[in-house]
């Protein structure tokens, strides 16, 4: 299988570049095709505007980026950066995105690379998004560091749920555009845990990576359990662990 592991961090000998190396090694010694998107080793621009765009301005009076984005796609006028990486896109079956939370999400280098690469036009448009997303049939899954305990991060943590910090990249960006979604992986506070609690966050990982196709996925609601107004329709229990019947 075809992987893009897009990774933030500026550190290439943090626990999360072993955690990326470990993901190289494993997965290509099991024969997979491995591509990494290195952000910062890249100086990858995260910062969404105009520039993002080779051609005429659809509207030169007001600047819409999706709109761009949509005359871009079509026009084959993206800037050649965004380009380079919708290939990766498109070319992968799996997607990991490897990186540590920061306050509470995605360090900024990868937001921008997910407002700059998952444009209009590429990743959603009218109609195609959730079931009918454009990347249906590929995988995604996140793999990330916390600087808090495991209990933090509890249903009843002072942090709130893991899944309820994820759920903007698992749903707002990977399920929204079609993706089916790995339940992550999450190696908490590895700066706290010793070098034994290191190892077996590496050593569990790499099982993680051996068993891709058996690791459960995320239950998303199907599109037939909204109503019109793209509410869960009564009597339809809420099950993905964030939204809630009200
Ligand atoms: C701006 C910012 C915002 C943050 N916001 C949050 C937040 O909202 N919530 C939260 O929980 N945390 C937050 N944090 C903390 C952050 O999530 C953690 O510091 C981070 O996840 C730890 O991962 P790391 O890769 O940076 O660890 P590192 O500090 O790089 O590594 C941890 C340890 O692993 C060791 N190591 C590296 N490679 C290996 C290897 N191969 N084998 C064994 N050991 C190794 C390192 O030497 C180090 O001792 C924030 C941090 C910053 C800077």
């Amino acid at each position: 299988m075809n992987v893009l592991i897009v990774y933030a961090h500026p550190e290439p000998k943090s626990f999360n570049g072993a955690m990326k190396d470990l993901a190289i090694e494993t997965l290509t010694a099991a024969g997979h095709d491995v591509v990494v998107s290195d952000l910062y080793a890249m100086g990858f621009n995260p910062v969404a505007g105009p520039d993002d765009f080779v051609g005429e301005a659809s509207n030169p009076e007001f600047f819409s980026l999706a709109t761009e984005q949509t005359k871009a796609c079509e026009d084959g006028t993206i800037a050649p950066d965004i380009a380079a990486e919708m290939e990766k896109l498109k070319r992968a079956d799996l997607v990991i995105f490897q990186f540590p939370v920061w306050w509470f999400g995605l360090p900024a280098i990868l937001k921008g690379w997910a407002d700059r690469v998952f444009a209009r036009g590429f990743a959603y448009m009218p109609g195609k998004k959730y079931d009918t997303g454009m990347f249906n049939g590929k995988r995604a899954m996140v793999v990330t560091t916390t600087g808090t305990s495991a209990d933090t991060y509890a249903p009843d943590g002072i942090d709130g749920d893991i899944l309820t910090v994820l759920w903007p990249v698992h749903n707002g960006l990977l399920r929204y555009s079609g993706f089916e979604v790995l339940k992550p992986f999450v190696a908490y506070m590895p700066g706290r845990v010793g070098a034994d609690g290191r190892k077996t966050y590496l050593d569990s990982y790499k099982k993680r990576l051996g068993e891709l196709e058996a690791t459960p996925r995320l239950f998303f609601h199907p599109r037939e359990d909204y109503g019109t107004d793209e509410r869960l329709k009564p009597g339809v229990l809420a099950r993905s662990g964030v939204q809630r019947n009200v």
